[in-house]
């Protein structure tokens, strides 16, 4: 209930903009409170940040924020940022791995450009040997990123994977779809506040289809990624793979940048593969207020923040 109250609460206060003016003053100083979430507003703070994570042994997905783009330049803008986010981490040496949301390539604007602006990326990403990711958004968002991703496919890009949320009631189908594929997929619960005709509403039925999707991924899906921070859906992933004898490199887990990272580095410790996904870039607002909103005890965490550099 407290789940639902505060998911709700926290994406109309992503709307907010005195709030989000107050965050940007405050949020990204040295030591400023979102900069426990976010790695920096530059791609070379994020590429710092990704060699001390790749120097304890873990991977890394870099993530340049931006989300809802409002016309085709601003999505033309964020394409070609993201052609310089390729070269200047190939020039870095660091991995070659990044996740992208299609509403900032345009999507809500002009599905054929930003089908354009993708392939733009993913061109460029395989000439380099990269590998991209495209983030899941909200439901109204699901069919159509599915069918851009397949899209792709069929064409043949193979350097390019998706997300599956365990909260909507079609990933079930979705996962074996991507399976017969062959595709790549990252699992995780679903940050967004969703409607109950499509996705469950009580976290014990999110969890359980993490897990009933989590096996068939592991089972017949190709290098799926198991995005969790949630020790319950790590130790099913656990028990799942001795069962059947999966190797540590079939698969990997991944976490989000300064959550649990005690638990990244534990995984790692023993044996697993772990990537964490870096989000950096001056639109850092609303992909913050998601992660407050998954755990109101930051914000006790952000006021401390607050009141503290006034
Ligand atoms: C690598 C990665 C990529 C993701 N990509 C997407 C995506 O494309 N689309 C999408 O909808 N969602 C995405 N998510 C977010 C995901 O859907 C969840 O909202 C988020 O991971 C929280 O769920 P959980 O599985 O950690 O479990 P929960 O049950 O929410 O949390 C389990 C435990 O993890 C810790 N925890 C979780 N969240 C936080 C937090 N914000 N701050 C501090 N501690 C926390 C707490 O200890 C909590 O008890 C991604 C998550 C990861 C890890």
């Amino acid at each position: 209930m407290l789940q639902t109250v505060s998911k709700t609460g926290f994406h109309l206060l992503a709307g907010s903009t005195t709030l989000k003016s107050l965050a940007s003053r405050y949020g990204m100083r040295r030591g400023g409170f979102a900069r426990r979430f976010i790695a920096g507003e530059t791609v070379e703070e994020a590429i710092d940040a990704c060699r001390v994570i790749q120097a304890a042994g873990l991977t890394t997905t870099l993530d340049y924020l931006g989300e809802s783009v409002a016309s085709m330049s601003e999505a033309d803008t964020a394409t070609r940022a993201y052609l310089g986010v390729l070269e200047q981490i190939a020039a870095a040496g660091i991995e070659r791995n990044v996740s992208l949301k299609l509403t900032q390539l345009g999507l809500t604007i002009d599905r054929a450009t930003s089908v354009d602006n993708l392939r733009r990326i993913l061109d460029a990403a395989a000439a380099r040997q990269f590998f991209v990711r495209i983030d899941m958004e909200n439901s109204p968002y699901t069919a159509v990123t599915l069918d851009v991703f397949e899209t792709m496919w069929q064409q043949g890009y193979r350097n390019t994977g998706v997300v599956l949320q365990s909260c909507l009631r079609r990933s079930e189908t979705d996962a074996a779809r991507m399976n017969s594929l062959g595709a790549r997929v990252r699992l995780v619960k679903g940050a967004y506040k969703e409607p109950r005709d499509v996705a469950h509403q009580a976290k014990a039925d999110v969890d359980a289809a993490f897990v009933r999707i989590m096996r068939m991924l592991l089972a017949d899906g190709a290098y799926p990624a198991i995005a969790t921070h949630d020790p319950a859906m790590i130790a099913a992933a656990d028990e799942f793979v001795r069962e059947r004898s999966i190797a540590p490199d079939r698969f990997e887990f991944q976490m989000l940048y300064g959550i649990r990272r005690d638990l990244q580095t534990s995984l790692h410790a023993q044996g697993s593969r772990v990537r964490v996904y870096v989000p950096f870039g001056r639109e850092w607002f609303p992909y913050f207020m998601r992660r407050l909103g998954e755990r109101p005890a930051n914000v006790g965490f952000v006021i401390r923040g607050i009141a503290g550099e006034r």
